[in-house]
């Protein structure tokens, strides 16, 4: 993590009590689940898409594209609901997306996306849930 302070900071204890443990891996220590396995990469209902701790809005389902990856993936995310930073782990250098309330990890920003905007937001399905719009 990051020293940056975010509005709906807890204690690590707060969310694995909150959290599964598979949330907790890829929410509060940056873990990637496997491709194709999350429950929203085919998902296209009509829904907002939630941070998976703190419930705040991050992406509508019409900012949502299927791009193959294996990951749910968006073209853009709602107006300041994520926060962008320089993750240089791995030996490569991306752009790490989080939820700007409480900093969760959710996953990563690539410039080659298909549509207007380029951007396509690879997200991880554990980090996100859902409700109807
Ligand atoms: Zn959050």
């Amino acid at each position: 993590m990051s020293n940056k302070k975010f509005p709906k900071e807890e204690s690590e204890a707060h969310w694995k009590n909150l959290l599964n443990e598979e949330e907790f891996r890829v929410l509060r220590k940056k873990g990637t689940e496997s491709p194709f396995s999350g429950k929203y990469n085919l998902h296209i209902e009509k829904e907002n898409y939630v941070c998976g701790a703190c419930k705040t809005t991050l992406f509508t389902s019409n900012q949502k594209f299927d791009s193959g990856c294996g990951w749910p993936s968006f073209d853009d995310a709602k107006k300041d609901a994520v926060e962008f930073i320089l993750d240089k782990s791995h030996g490569m250098i991306r752009t790490e997306v989080v939820c700007s309330n409480c900093g969760g990890h959710l996953g990563h920003l690539f410039n080659d996306g298909p549509t207007e905007t380029g951007q396509r937001y690879c997200i991880n399905s554990i980090s996100l849930d859902f409700k109807e719009g």
